[in-house]
């Protein structure tokens, strides 16, 4: 049959599939994987003085039951270099199963070879290739840093920022391009700056006797544009796992939207192995809302589920009560406490789709593309709220009771749907 001019706009969903490298991060028993085949994994980063171990450790658990896979500690002295298999013991009595990553700039080189222990304790080493020494030093103290990771078998993610790029490497390519017959223009040569100065480190790593599955890689800028540029380009020259966040998001709604755009756009190209949203905390915000924004990202792209979703109708002047809103609040707040419990108790809860709709016009439409959807009673309906499970209409709940009693069944719903037949 010919196509229609509708068939031929029909174009398949997805992200287009990058193949990188696959590297192993290891923490006692335990492996993660990062690129390749994993899925996309979501870190954080802690904002507790390292030295403090139990301040820490409780940051590090507190991220991590959020769902952060990776968690980054800054190490900056040697008394923070002297806490660091103190942090780890910590989580290992708390049984938090999470891999710790040491962030190092300027003394990584002294730090890594002075303190084995902390060495050992980390899982991956992030090194900023702008911060590792001027002149001679920087590929003596670059190298210290390799054949540290080497020596304890770790991962290193050369970590460029544009904050702190390389000067020298910038400024020699800025004079390469004076000379040039029509030379580009400043930003363009940056960008080229910032993945020159990740591949050129990483091409160093391996002269060292690195191996590439080893390395991972980032290029973090804080303008969007900027960095789905910069990223692009370095999936289009090497094939190593890319770490992927915007930098110096900023606060709130801005750093969240802002962070989401720029990883949206380079996820649905299949761009980035591992995500860390860089917020700053508002005055009072848990640490933890950075790896709740991460989760939504990659839930929102279809990428991974870790939470069930509600689906809300936005309301209008169809619906004057906050009624469902307060539903759909309800409902979401409740999913989302349930789920540590309810990820061992029911596997596949995560896949869960619940519908809270404001009024008759998308309500039962959208609750029966939910697994689960109530639709309230817009203004001047009748007090009726129909149930949809599994597509199908399944009564109809009305009176002061309704949200407490859609709860319920929502509860019944995961139980029989998710529930294992044998006790894990
Ligand atoms: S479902 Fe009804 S209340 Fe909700 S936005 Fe649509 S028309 Fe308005």
């Amino acid at each position: 049959m010919k196509p229609s001019c509708i068939d031929e706009l029909i174009l398949p969903a997805g992200v287009a599939p990058r193949r990188t490298r696959q590297a192993e991060v290891r923490w006692g028993d335990h492996t993660l994987t990062l690129g390749g085949d994993a899925p996309v994994r979501v870190q954080s980063m802690t904002n507790t003085d390292t030295v403090d171990v139990i301040g820490t450790a409780i940051q590090v658990k507190e991220l991590a039951q959020a769902g952060s896979e990776l968690v980054r500690i800054t190490v900056n002295t040697p008394e923070a270099a002297e806490a660091v298999p103190h942090i780890r013991d910590q989580l290992d009595r708390m049984g938090i199963v999470v891999p710790l990553i040491g962030d190092f700039h300027y003394n990584g080189h002294r730090l890594l070879v002075e303190h084995p222990a902390m060495a050992m304790a980390l899982s991956k080493y992030r090194i900023n290739p702008g911060n590792v020494g001027k002149g001679d030093k920087r590929d003596r103290q670059f190298a210290a840093m390799i054949e540290a990771a080497m020596r304890h078998d770790k991962v290193v993610r050369i970590g460029v920022n544009w904050g702190s790029l390389d000067q020298e490497l910038l400024a020699s390519m800025m004079d390469a391009n004076a000379l040039r017959s029509e030379p580009w223009d400043a930003k363009s040569v940056m960008y080229q700056a910032l993945v020159q100065s990740a591949l050129g480190s990483a091409d160093y790593a391996r002269e060292l006797g690195m191996n590439p599955d080893q390395i991972i890689i980032s290029c973090k800028v804080s303008g969007v544009q900027d960095l789905v540029t910069v990223y692009r380009a370095l999936a289009k020259r090497c094939d190593y796992a890319l770490h992927l966040g915007l930098t110096e998001a900023g606060m709130g709604t801005k750093g969240t939207v802002a962070s989401s755009a720029a990883l949206g756009v380079l996820l649905q190209e299949g761009i980035g192995d591992t995500i860390r949203v860089s917020l700053t905390p508002q005055p009072g915000e848990a640490r933890t809302q950075e790896v709740v924004i991460a989760l939504e990202i990659l839930q929102s792209l279809g990428l991974r589920n870790f939470n069930p979703s509600v689906t809300a109708c936005p309301g209008c002047g169809r619906t004057t009560s906050e009624t469902f809103q307060v539903l759909a609040q309800q409902i979401d707040n409740h999913l989302r406490t349930m789920m540590p419990k309810w990820k061992a108790r029911y596997p596949g809860v995560e896949n869960l789709k619940v519908a809270v709709m404001g009024c008759i016009v998308n309500g039962p439409g959208e609750s029966k593309h939910a697994d689960i959807g109530i639709s309230l009673p817009g203004t001047g309906e009748a007090p009726a709220a129909p149930v949809f499970i599994d597509g199908q209409k399944a009564m109809t709940l009305r009176g002061e009771g309704i949200a407490t009693e859609f709860h319920r069944i929502v509860e019944d719903y995961i139980a029989r749907r998710f529930g294992m037949t044998t006790p894990p």
